[in-house]
């Protein structure tokens, strides 16, 4: 790879760290030639920290890495953009990027819609809340409830009635996903499976 350090008189050149998972940027770093030396060979994104004067690897101290899957040049060789798979969250003030947005929206909605499952489990006392009832019932009676709604989506399939269809396959996805709360799982841990098959 062909990377012009001269543009800049210190030999750094900018480098924009996405997550190659959700495709958010997550923050924006420098690295000079041994920095970028450093990030192939160790597979840990390593930056030149203008402020510490210093090879910074993202993590050393905070354990928080990003781990390297990619690297690409710019059109002028001027600019990196380094795909990463991050642990933990990026900026050093608790959010996944350094434009403080939240947590893990690779699935858009459905993650929202997951982070408040979550928010359910750990509140089961709660009597308002509907998903909190199921999560009281236990496992078989959420397993149950997937069972009904995939029958009931199965029934819909059948007919012409679109509005139907979606609306039961919205109550099987939403159940689904209480289930796998149950069972203490993610989305991502299923996706992971169909990704691994593809
Ligand atoms: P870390 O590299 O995560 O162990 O963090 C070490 C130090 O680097 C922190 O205390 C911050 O001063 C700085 N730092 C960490 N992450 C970032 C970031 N995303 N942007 C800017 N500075 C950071
Ligand atoms: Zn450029
Ligand atoms: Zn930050
Ligand atoms: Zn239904």
């Amino acid at each position: 790879m062909k990377i012009d350090f001269t543009k800049n008189p210190e030999g750094l050149v900018p480098a924009i760290i996405q997550d190659a998972k959700t495709k958010n940027v997550l923050m924006l770093g420098y690295m000079n030639q041994e920095a970028f030396d450093t990030t192939q060979k160790t597979g840990k994104v390593t930056f030149f920290s203008r402020s510490k004067q210093r090879l910074w690897t993202k993590g050393e101290e905070s354990g928080n890495f990003l781990n390297l899957i990619d690297i690409k040049v710019d059109c002028d060789n001027d600019t990196l953009l380094v795909t990463v798979d991050p642990v933990g969250p990026t900026c050093h003030k608790g959010t996944d990027t350094c434009w403080a947005e939240e947590n893990a929206q690779g699935y858009g909605f459905l993650s929202t819609l997951e982070n408040i499952i979550e928010s359910r489990k750990n509140d089961p006392d709660n009597p308002d809340s509907y998903v909190a009832s199921l999560f009281r019932k236990g496992i078989n009676k959420i397993a149950q409830k997937v069972g009904e709604e995939a029958v009931e989506t199965v029934i819909e399939a059948k007919d012409s009635d679109d509005d139907l269809f979606l609306n039961e396959s919205a109550d099987l996805l939403f159940h689904y996903l209480i289930l796998l709360k149950a069972k203490n799982f993610k989305l991502d841990d299923v996706v992971n499976i169909l990704e691994k098959r593809h």
